[in-house]
């Protein structure tokens, strides 16, 4: 089989600037590729048809941040906040441990479990940091694991400054050996710019080194209060701040204009029982915002972007349409890809198939797996 006609597409989802949501349609797929969309009646012909039988076909989603490369769980810890207390970034530690002390085997068992999970709600290009490991060798390894998984693996040593460390001396190591071992197994670098974690001198050196090292910058900022870290983001170019929970009106100017995407991350407000980040302020700014899981044992235990989806329509001022965008090809320009989050010739073919009519349905019936790769 060299080409696959799908069609009687209830509602085809492309983004394209002239027709983003296409009704009554068909599309052509050669070689994982695009070759052709539009109205079903206009169809060519192809080696193979498959008849969606009028549901909606979406890009695959484009999940911007996650952290799967760790050991354990924190269910504990989550019974207990449930029962009244607050999330702090010293959590990150236990999971360090865990993490530590697994074996190469047992990590990457537990980055492909998480990724087929993800594939089978419909995601299909997976970012994966570092992060738990803190130690040039746990660093390296946890990054060569992932770098199995995705061409999106980022380096994310400043995570947090590691039991008995001292802060200056660990962001030497981090902007010395560890990135020196980890570079080569990395695409991007990041820092968590938090009160308790990175300050904005400690993020700026960290992103600049990986920079220098051939890295693209990304951050973890202002998630547990107000911050430098979208700053410092639109000062070195990069390519997204996650989190954006406690935003003022210079953080949002800086993000429209600098063009740095908003990572908004609502599992981890769920998870912790915290305040939502206002997408629609940032949206109504004309900031490019992407929505993504935070998959994480500690602060965001959940693997799906239809649930991310969800909750950004119920609690954070998205419309569905938004929703699926920023879901889609928002994360897309979070890590500054072309070829996917969105349905166009030449794209990949990474399609979902929605047990629904309409893109709708991933908020109006959250927590039911109606997202499934096409082929699955
Ligand atoms: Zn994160």
């Amino acid at each position: 089989m060299t080409s696959l006609l799908v069609t009687n597409i209830g509602e085809l989802v492309t983004w394209d600037d002239e027709r983003p949501v296409i009704r009554d349609a068909a599309l052509v797929i050669e070689h994982g590729k695009v070759t052709w969309l539009g109205d079903r009646t206009a169809a060519p012909d192809a080696d193979a048809v498959r008849d969606v039988s009028g549901a909606a076909v979406i890009p695959g989603f484009v999940d911007s941040h996650t952290h799967l490369v760790f050991a354990g769980d924190r269910s504990v810890e989550f019974e207990a906040r449930m029962t009244g207390r607050t999330y702090e970034a010293g959590g990150i530690r236990t999971t360090v441990a865990a993490t530590r002390a697994a074996t190469d085997e047992q990590l990457a068992a537990n980055v492909a479990r998480h990724v087929a999970q993800m594939r089978a709600q419909g995601t299909t290009t997976i970012e994966i940091k570092s992060g738990y490991g803190l130690t040039v060798r746990d660093e390296a390894r946890s990054l060569a694991i992932a770098r199995q998984a995705t061409e999106e693996t980022t380096f994310l040593g400043a995570h947090v400054v590691p039991e008995g460390s001292d802060v200056v001396a660990y962001i030497d190591l981090v902007t010395g050996a560890m990135l020196e071992a980890c570079a080569p197994f990395a695409r991007w670098i990041d820092v968590f710019c938090e009160e308790g974690a990175f300050g904005a001198d400690q993020a700026r050196a960290v992103l600049e080194a990986g920079t220098a090292a051939g890295l693209q910058p990304r951050i973890h900022a202002n998630q547990l209060g107000p911050g430098p870290g979208v700053q410092v983001a639109a000062e070195v170019g990069a390519a997204a701040a996650d989190h954006c929970t406690y935003l003022d009106d210079a953080d949002v100017g800086a993000l429209a204009d600098s063009g740095v995407v908003a990572g908004l991350l609502p599992g981890v407000e769920f998870s912790t029982r915290s305040p939502y980040p206002d997408a629609r302020r940032l949206i109504d700014a004309g900031v490019t915002v992407a929505l993504a899981t935070d998959c994480n044992p500690g602060s965001s235990f959940t693997s799906s972007m239809p649930f991310c989806i969800a909750l950004a329509v119920r609690e954070m001022g998205m419309t569905p349409l938004e929703a699926l965008w920023s879901a889609t090809r928002g994360g897309a320009f979070s890590l500054r890809r072309d070829d996917v989050g969105h349905l166009a010739v030449g794209a990949k073919a990474d399609l979902v198939v929605l047990d629904a009519p309409s893109h709708v349905h991933l908020s109006y019936r959250p927590g039911v797996p109606l997202a499934v790769p096409l082929g699955t």
